[in-house]
């Protein structure tokens, strides 16, 4: 939200300096801080949602944006085993953390189903 403080928001915005994968006017891509797979990418919203149930449906455009980016960096940077698991963790029994939507993109091992 405006005034508050947000670490998506800061990353998405350049402030941290942090390096971007990724950028176009609407969305932002990053490594995770803590990657639980060999690749493990964020894929970020410049605008602050705090969670997937917050997004209103004028904001479908930016849904569909987020996963396309999902899918073009998945093809540019997998290499020869494109299989990947893209998640939105929505609310805290999913495990969110950061309330900024976001996608995680993972890859480079097996991921079990159902997850835990
Ligand atoms: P969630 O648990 O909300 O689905 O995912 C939040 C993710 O953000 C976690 O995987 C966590 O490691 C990552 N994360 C938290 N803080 C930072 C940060 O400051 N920089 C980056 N690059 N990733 C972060
Ligand atoms: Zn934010």
């Amino acid at each position: 939200m405006p005034g508050e403080p947000c670490i998506f928001c800061d990353l998405a915005s350049g402030k941290t300096g942090a390096p971007l994968l990724y950028q176009d006017d609407a969305v932002v891509a990053f490594s995770d801080i803590r990657p639980i797979a060999p690749t493990h990418i964020l894929i970020v919203p410049r605008e602050h949602h705090p969670t997937l149930l917050d997004v209103g449906p004028e904001n479908e455009a930016l849904l569909g944006r987020l996963l396309a980016v999902a899918a073009k960096i998945a093809k540019e940077r997998l290499g020869d085993d494109p299989s990947c698991r893209v998640v939105i963790n929505s609310g805290a029994s999913a495990g969110q953390t950061v309330y900024h939507l976001h996608l995680h993109l993972l890859s480079g091992r097996h991921f079990a189903w159902p997850p835990g």
